[in-house]
């Protein structure tokens, strides 16, 4: 256990948070120093055609053991960290045994990761916690995963009886920032499938994701003397405001949860000559995805009926469900079911309510479910990742490994 608390501080004591305002791959040129590290490590530990390219994506391979033919396949993660908090001079913290009690994470600011607010804690009762010290968030989102991955590899290196395929291993940068997948060279990655190693909390196995637009209305009003107004002016902050009010007044992100998708309106601009709405559409299922487009075009008709033809509607799809793209090969969300099973985890399937970098992956040909890297509450100063989770899922790759060779 040791090992992993040490290779993983080791990762997210390397500050590689990136950066959505940055045009360049990586976004940040501090991600370059944990990268390089990492085909350093996956050198040493023995595997095969390590390579980085100039945008830092490394690859790498632990060939086939076994004489029969057995796809390939990948594990993926990646070693940037989120904009949203400050991943600079990390200070993990290491608590052993722990007892179920509110964790003092900074004395001096009175940060406190408490069990009574936090409930998942209570399921790591006796298990060793590594959190952060109150002022950086910890990145085991995805250091956790990426530290799962090298240690499997290591391991399968060392225990030639365990038989297993080729096993190719990708690690991006810029996931948090929407491009992980982006400059992802699934050809040269060559894998059948994979599974990006980016969950939260031990049992997590997730092949289903929102599907993705943004839209945005602007509305060009006339503004006339409003005491000489009447039949002359068009206010554009009032038709923004019939256009929200004729949206599902419940079908928002505050009200909505599971599989039931929404509209978000989150930026709204506005003067009596111009407004905007900006928002996002999310729903799991596709055919209510294209029916809440649909509402918007709907929508923007009607009132440039009433209003001459004063708005426009911009719809962009982000991203899509990757269940379209995974049910047609389901055996591979069933083997990593499986390989929790056999070590004893029960696996949690949920729909994600978000979008991966597998999601993208599957899209571009590589299909691509989610496991769980073990860590919680992501992108903060509260979060935390118990060890024994990271172990799990060191021993659920092997296991997935082992598995697809016996198919
Ligand atoms: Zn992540």
């Amino acid at each position: 256990m040791q090992h992993i608390i040490d290779r993983f501080i080791s990762y997210v004591t390397i500050d590689t948070q990136s950066d959505s305002s940055s045009e360049t791959t990586p976004s940040t040129e501090k991600q370059w120093n944990l990268a390089k590290k990492l085909a350093e490590e996956l050198r040493s530990i023995g595997l095969e055609d390590v390579s980085i390219d100039d945008n830092a994506y490394i690859m790498a391979t632990l060939p086939s053991n076994v004489d029969h033919e057995v796809p390939t396949i990948g594990f993926i993660s990646h070693f940037d960290t989120s904009p949203d908090f400050s991943g600079t001079n990390v200070k993990p913290n290491i608590i052993e045994n722990y007892d179920g009690n509110d964790i003092v994470l900074n004395e001096e600011k009175n940060i406190i990761l408490s069990s009574s607010y936090f409930h998942d804690l209570l399921q790591y009762i006796g298990q060793t916690l590594i959190t952060t010290d109150g002022t950086t968030l910890l990145g085991a989102d995805d250091k956790a995963g990426i530290t799962e991955i090298v240690t499997a590899m290591e391991y399968l290196v060392k225990h030639p009886e365990i038989k297993h395929g080729a096993i190719r291993i990708g690690f991006t940068p810029d996931e948090e920032i929407g491009r992980g997948a982006h400059k992802f060279d699934i050809e040269k990655f060559g894998a059948k499938w994979a599974y990006t190693m980016d969950g939260s909390q031990i049992g997590e196995l997730e092949y289903e994701n929102f599907n993705a637009a943004s839209a945005k209305i602007t509305i060009n009003g006339k503004s006339v003397h409003p005491g000489y107004a009447k039949g002359k002016m068009v206010n554009a902050v009032l038709i923004a405001n019939h256009i929200i009010a004729d949206l599902p007044r419940h079908e928002i992100p505050e009200e909505t949860d599971g599989r039931d998708g929404f509209f978000h309106v989150h930026t709204v601009h506005g003067e009596i000559e111009n407004a905007s709405i900006e928002l996002i559409i999310r729903d799991h299922d596709l055919q209510r995805f294209n029916e809440r487009k649909e509402l918007l075009k709907v929508l923007v008709k009607k009132y440039n009926h009433k209003y001459d033809d004063c708005i426009s509607l911009e719809l962009k799809d982000q991203y899509f469900n990757m269940k379209e793209k995974i049910e047609p090969v389901y055996h591979i969300v069933e083997i990593a079911k499986k390989a929790m099973e056999d070590i004893g985890i029960k696996p949690i399937i949920k729909p994600i309510r978000g979008g991966t970098d597998g999601s993208q992956l599957s899209y571009m040909g590589l299909p691509c479910p989610n496991i769980f890297a073990g860590g919680h509450n992501f992108h903060g100063k509260y979060e935390y990742v118990p060890v024994e989770s990271m172990q799990k899922a060191v021993e659920v790759i092997i296991r997935i490994c082992e598995l697809t060779a016996h198919q």
